[in-house]
């Protein structure tokens, strides 16, 4: 167990000497750290050292963990260490028909990546009385597998989530390919922050869009040094 400890204390010194390098604050990028497949143990290990950001990518664990914790953290509210509640980020690919089983819980979506599955959370979120913030996944590795919007598609599809009145969209979510080119793994970041600075720049987008979701485990020093304000990392904490 102290193993974790160690090992997220590295992790954030790796960010902390990326964000020097380019002048960033370290304030800047939050850390989700991402608990699938791991065991309530460690995840409480997780809390109890204050980190209140988890993410799960599959909907059955998400809806499971999270009631877990919820408990663990209503019965030890004497610790007064402890985080009151913690914010949970749906990471993977979301089906329509899971949506309004993940609002009540999440605090982020970050894989919305067609109108379809934005206009059911709008529906589900009005029904519930909720707003959910939102990050549009884009595909920037052209691996036809991989889920998210392609690039050229992007600001078109931004442009018309914005007008669903029930959810907010805060920024870009992007996955690099999983390869040891560094420079691949760069293009990718690069084009998700270009991006980004576009719709920005245009105004197809609110002052709330704010944030890059990019960065895992083999690649968030590269994802740090370009920009992204959210890391979502589980391996590098957890295995081994
Ligand atoms: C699993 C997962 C991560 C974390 O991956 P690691 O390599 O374990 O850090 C990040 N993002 C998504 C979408 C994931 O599914």
């Amino acid at each position: 167990m102290a193993k974790i400890a160690e090992r997220i204390e590295r992790v954030r010194d790796t960010v902390s000497s990326a964000c020097e390098r380019v002048g960033r604050d370290t304030t800047e990028v939050k850390l989700v750290v991402v608990t699938k497949s791991v065991t309530i143990e460690a995840i409480k290990k997780i809390v109890r050292l204050g980190f209140v950001n988890l993410g799960e990518n599959r909907v059955q664990q998400l809806r499971k963990v999270s009631a877990q914790v919820a408990e663990f953290l209503q019965k030890v509210d004497d610790e007064s260490s402890l985080p009151k509640k913690v914010n949970w980020h749906m990471i993977g690919h979301l089906q329509r028909n899971k949506v309004r089983h993940v609002l009540p819980i999440v605090s982020l979506i970050h894989s919305v990546d067609t109108l379809r599955l934005a206009e059911e959370i709008n529906a589900s979120a009005a029904k519930l009385n909720l707003s959910p913030k939102v990050l549009l996944q884009v595909n920037t590795s052209n691996e036809p597998q991989k889920y998210g919007v392609p690039v050229g598609a992007a600001a078109h599809l931004a442009e018309q989530i914005v007008t669903l009145p029930n959810l907010k969209l805060v920024g870009l979510m992007t996955m690099a390919p999983l390869t040891h080119n560094k420079d691949v793994v760069r293009a990718c970041f690069v084009r998700t922050r270009e991006l980004f600075v576009e719709m920005k720049g245009e105004k197809i987008v609110s002052p709330e869009f704010t944030e890059l979701s990019m960065g895992m485990s083999s690649d968030y020093e590269i994802a740090v040094e370009e920009g992204a304000t959210i890391l979502r990392i589980g391996s590098a904490i957890f295995a081994g």
